[in-house]
């Protein structure tokens, strides 16, 4: 849970850092154009000895600019994708007390943990952040109290539109959902959440990143994300992780044979 705090004020610097970035990145970037423009009234005024120093101009600005887009990408590296065996149960349960002081006392925190829940596949301190950006949004959704649920079960998902649409693949998965009360989301919200940067929120409080992390974070599982709302009606954020498929239980769970072989 240390970890997962210690993600989310990560999660806040990466905001921070990369709302910086775009802003000097585009002062940079302001600073070529303008080179270059000069470049081409010289050259159109035949005054080709004072191009040189517009091209000094636009390489320095470009050669920053290089530098800063590389400083974000070191810094999102930082992050590798470890998948292994995880319990979403017992995950959760370490989490409750994080959970518990990250949405204060006007909500109340409810968990349904499925008995006999299977492991999923997938990085358990991605996963961690997962509910912790859930459980933060939950609770900006309300305001004025109310209740957060997480709930886990296992879930088979067999071929046809059901698989298409969640687009996975059919077989076996872990879902574990995070539910509020709160205000809900519009159809056209909804349809943009999963965007990078897309925010309701006011500047300094939403960086937009959250639900694109945590969909980026399941399909690199091989798994995915849904999002049930509806304005006055709350909202649950499923997670849909594969099913870990351990020694002898494979066969056991009578995959179809094709899938069975999977390592
Ligand atoms: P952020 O929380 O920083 O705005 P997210 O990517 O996590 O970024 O969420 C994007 C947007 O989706 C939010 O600004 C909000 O409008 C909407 N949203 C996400 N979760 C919820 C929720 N539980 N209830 C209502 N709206 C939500």
């Amino acid at each position: 849970t240390e970890a997962a705090l210690r993600q989310a004020q990560k999660m806040e610097a990466v905001g921070q850092l990369t709302g910086g970035i775009a802003h000097d990145f585009n002062n940079l970037l302001t600073g070529v154009i303008g080179s270059l423009d000069l470049m081409r009234r010289r050259i159109a005024a035949g005054r080709i000895a004072e191009v040189e120093r517009y091209v000094a101009a636009a390489l320095a600005s470009a050669n920053r600019a290089a530098a800063l887009t590389h400083r974000l990408l070191a810094f999102s590296r930082r992050q590798p994708l470890a998948p292994v065996p995880v319990d979403a149960n017992a995950l959760v349960g370490s989490m409750e007390e994080l959970l518990r002081r990250t949405i204060g006392e006007s909500i109340r925190l409810e968990i349904g943990a499925a008995g006999d829940l299977w492991h999923t596949l997938c990085d358990p301190h991605q996963l961690e952040s997962a509910l912790l950006n859930l459980s933060i949004n939950a609770r900006d959704a309300m305001p004025d109290g109310g209740t957060l649920t997480v709930e886990t079960t296992n879930l088979r998902i067999g071929p046809g539109p059901a698989a298409r649409l969640r687009e996975v693949r059919p077989g076996p998965y872990v879902s574990i959902s995070v539910s509020d009360t709160g205000t809900g989301m519009t159809p056209d919200v909804i349809e943009r959440a999963f965007e990078p940067f897309f925010t309701t929120k006011p500047i300094g409080q939403g960086t937009g990143l959250g639900l694109s992390m945590i969909y980026g974070f399941a399909r690199q599982s091989e798994g995915t994300v849904r999002i049930r709302s509806a304005p006055g009606e709350g909202t649950t954020v499923t997670l849909l992780l594969p099913r870990f498929e351990g020694e002898g239980e494979a066969a056991e769970e009578a995959a179809p044979p094709a899938e069975a072989p999977r390592a």
